[in-house]
């Protein structure tokens, strides 16, 4: 048998999700960003709940064809853009949109020859309006405009930026920027994360870009900044109890003996540990879930193992269900104690970790038969 651990999709979870960004941003187009496979969902496992958005949004050129090939009709975007000639034709084949952040792309694309007939690339060009990682600085950018106007593998121009902080609330010096520099340019504006479509309705603009809110994790990391969105956990991991161990006061759980019992506690082991992407820096008192009863995490995070307690569980034994994180516990959570965002447990989930795709409907019927 194989260890008990389960990763569970939720497709329905992301439609749902994907429905929220709509509602928050009705007058713009979405890209859904899927990059990172996914933020390590799945690709393929998700595209269904795609549908309703007017784009993707990825960077790795594998991953758009695979989105291509899986029947994608609509918009896909490289975030990154281009990073050699080869890639220019793949962009051309696969009808690629594609960020041009810097010179050096624009050289690839301007050193292209299309084919007769051929249609031109479209590009976002973007601005580095404060992020200072990719982009055009702002007065720059116009020029790098007409130059792009004038390249003939050129096709339809965007204009994007990136915000270094639409979570904590800050953007409106960046969107100024943005906005004084690109002026009266023609162009479709891409400006939103996830947290520009959820708080900053003045930078919906035409296109918006949500990525964490689809899989329900909080653009900020913070599980109960999205209390109030009614997003849902794409992503449940799961596993059982293993083993018990009662302790005695003063007895010490797991390496390093970082945690010591002050009254005498049943311990359960979990099959699950940092080789399964659970974060080695998960506090002792990191919220799981046992038998459907919220308890702690306690001692160190092992490889293959973690501990906890049972107190509040005192029926759970070998065998119990455990919620590492989900909707019971949100992925934010778990981050929080382990000083991460849920945006890197999600993408760390291991490969070893088996996973299955769920639906509403599998769910439902999960729990008839449990009832019955
Ligand atoms: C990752 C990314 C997004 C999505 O960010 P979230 O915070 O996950 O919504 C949007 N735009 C760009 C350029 C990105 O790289």
């Amino acid at each position: 048998m194989p260890r008990p651990i389960l990763a569970r999709i939720h497709p329905d979870a992301i439609r749902h999700n994907l429905h929220v960004a709509r509602q928050r941003a009705p007058q713009s187009r979405a890209f859904a960003v899927v990059k990172a496979n996914g933020y390590g969902h799945g690709i393929e496992r998700i595209y269904p709940a795609l549908a309703s958005a007017d784009g993707i949004a990825l960077l790795d050129l594998d991953e758009a064809i695979r989105v291509r090939e899986l029947g994608w009709t609509k918009p896909l975007l490289l975030l990154e853009g281009l990073f050699e000639p080869a890639d220019v034709a793949l962009a051309v084949t696969h009808r690629l949109t594609v960020a041009v952040h810097c010179d050096e792309q624009l050289d690839l694309l301007a050193a292209t020859r299309l084919a007769h007939g051929a249609r031109p690339v479209d590009i976002q060009l973007k601005m580095n309006s404060g992020m200072n990682r990719l982009g055009f600085r702002p007065h720059a950018y116009r020029a790098a405009w007409e130059r792009a106007r004038g390249i003939d593998a050129i096709g339809e121009i965007g204009l994007m930026t990136h915000f270094a902080n639409a979570d904590d609330g800050h953007i409106d010096w960046q969107l100024d920027t943005f906005d004084a520099a690109v002026g009266d340019l023609p162009g479709e504006r891409s400006v939103s994360n996830s947290a520009g479509v959820l708080w900053h309705p003045r930078a919906h603009r035409d296109w918006v870009r949500p990525g964490t809110i689809l899989y329900g994790a909080s653009p900020t990391g913070v599980a109960r900044h999205i209390e109030d969105t009614g997003l849902r956990a794409a992503m449940t991991l799961t596993s059982r109890i293993i083993g018990v161990q009662t302790l005695a006061p003063a007895e010490t759980v797991g390496y390093g003996r970082t945690f010591a019992v002050e009254q005498p506690m049943r311990i359960g082991v979990v099959a699950c540990g940092y080789a399964d992407g659970y974060p080695r820096h998960a506090k002792s008192g990191t919220p799981i879930v046992v038998d459907g009863v919220r308890t702690r995490v306690v001692g160190r995070v092992s490889m293959d193992m973690l501990t906890v307690d049972l107190t509040p569980c005192p029926q759970a034994g070998i065998g119990s269900s455990v919620e590492l994180w989900g909707d019971q516990v949100r992925v934010d959570e778990v981050a929080e104690a382990s000083g991460t965002i849920g945006y890197e447990l999600m993408c760390a989930l291991a490969r070893r970790v088996p996973v299955q795709v769920s639906s509403d409907h599998a769910v439902r019927e999960r729990e008839a038969a449990a009832v019955a």
